[in-house]
């Protein structure tokens, strides 16, 4: 944590922000190792202090030995009295978790304190700046993030055998679910898809009623969580023989994912590394058909930074943990993606997950 600290406190500095007020529950996390679900951090170069109510201040004492606990009740008084204390003037919050409510109510009893002698203080909106710090994984994060992997990766080797053509996508999902409860996963990382048909051309279906067919794709797409960190895998099988379309369009979505998985680099751009595994796909004249981004940064959110997709002009570096996620769909007939996570160092992409996958489908 104290390296963590250290890291904000930098960029505060190279910001010329005399401190940073820190919302967002997983940053809050990240930076104090408290998880309850209230409270705000304060973060100047000499202090650092954890704002919640009374349900939490013991556990906030414990979890968060770096910081100074403050009890906080319903009125916003604490606000300007604390920014006064710790003598802040240029205060960033973190634009992109903070309600416009909470902002104007904090302004104000900002604006009102002020009146009341105390020096004057901004509030500057700032985003992205802890998650970027994020986005670097030392190595107890990339052990916990490991662990969720496992999970997921051995839960979809346990299930995916078993999927029979008359079982619903209902069906799968739950076993997936009580598969990975029972491999120690805290929680679902987020809502199991199993598209199965034309269901898996929508890349964000869930899992319904639908009942499985042979010879169709079925996209399962799912993530563990453990101790707060995430994984995400996708793998797309089938029941029985694939189809010819199936063959054709599986072959191109794993080739593209594991040339982008072994050419990728520190260095790169985003748009670089997604381009990496898009030209594959755009050769193979399915252009049109891969509508989202290569990837995403996973950790204590299953989507975070880095970005990997068109548009992404931040740089990938070591150190970095991100999926490698191609996909082609189609509609009316389905879908085909695979998902890996990889860890970025200096020589290339390691990845993490170890899910079976199978080979090519065609000949
Ligand atoms: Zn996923
Ligand atoms: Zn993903």
């Amino acid at each position: 944590m104290t390296q963590r600290l250290q890291q904000v406190r930098d960029v505060l500095k190279e910001k010329r922000l005399t401190g940073l007020l820190v919302s967002n529950a997983e940053n809050r996390m990240y930076l104090s190792g408290f998880t309850g679900s209230a409270g705000y951090l304060f973060i100047t170069q000499d202090d650092a202090v954890l704002a919640t109510d009374f349900r939490y201040v013991e556990q906030a004492g414990r979890q968060a030995p770096e910081f100074r606990v403050v009890r906080i009740g319903g009125s916003a008084d604490w606000f300007p009295q604390l920014v006064a204390e710790l003598g802040v003037g240029r205060l960033g919050f973190e634009s992109d978790d903070m309600t416009v409510d909470s902002h104007q109510r904090m302004t104000r009893a900002l604006r009102d304190g002020a009146t009341s002698g105390g020096r004057r203080s901004s509030m500057v909106a700032t985003a992205g700046l802890t998650e970027e710090v994020r986005a670097f994984k030392d190595a107890s994060e990339v052990a916990l993030i490991q662990r969720a992997i496992d999970i997921s990766d051995q839960a979809m080797n346990a299930v995916a055998p078993t999927i029979e053509a008359g079982q619903t996508e209902a069906d799968v999902a739950w076993r997936l679910e009580r598969t990975m409860r029972e491999l120690g996963a805290d929680s679902l990382a987020f809502d199991i898809i199993v598209g199965s048909g034309p269901n898996g051309a929508l890349p964000h279906h869930r899992a319904g009623e639908r009942v499985i067919q042979e010879g169709e794709p079925i996209v399962i797409d799912m993530g563990a969580r453990y101790q707060g960190y995430n994984s995400d895998l996708t793998r797309t099988v089938v029941v029985g023989e694939p189809d010819e379309t199936l063959r054709r369009v599986y072959d191109t979505v794993l080739g593209a994912q594991l040339t982008a998985i072994a050419t990728v680099q520190p260095g790169m751009t985003g748009v670089d590394a997604d381009g990496l595994a898009r030209k594959v796909i755009e050769d193979a004249s399915y252009g049109d058909s891969f509508g989202h981004s290569l990837g995403h940064g996973v950790g204590l959110a299953v989507h975070e930074y880095p970005r990997v997709g068109p548009g992404a002009q931040g740089v990938l570096k070591e150190g970095m943990v991100f999926t490698i996620e191609p996909g082609i769909y189609i509609p009316g007939w389905g879908g085909v993606r695979i998902e890996d996570v990889v860890v970025l160092e200096k020589t290339g992409a390691r990845t993490l997950s170890s899910a079976i996958k199978r080979d090519r489908m065609g000949g």
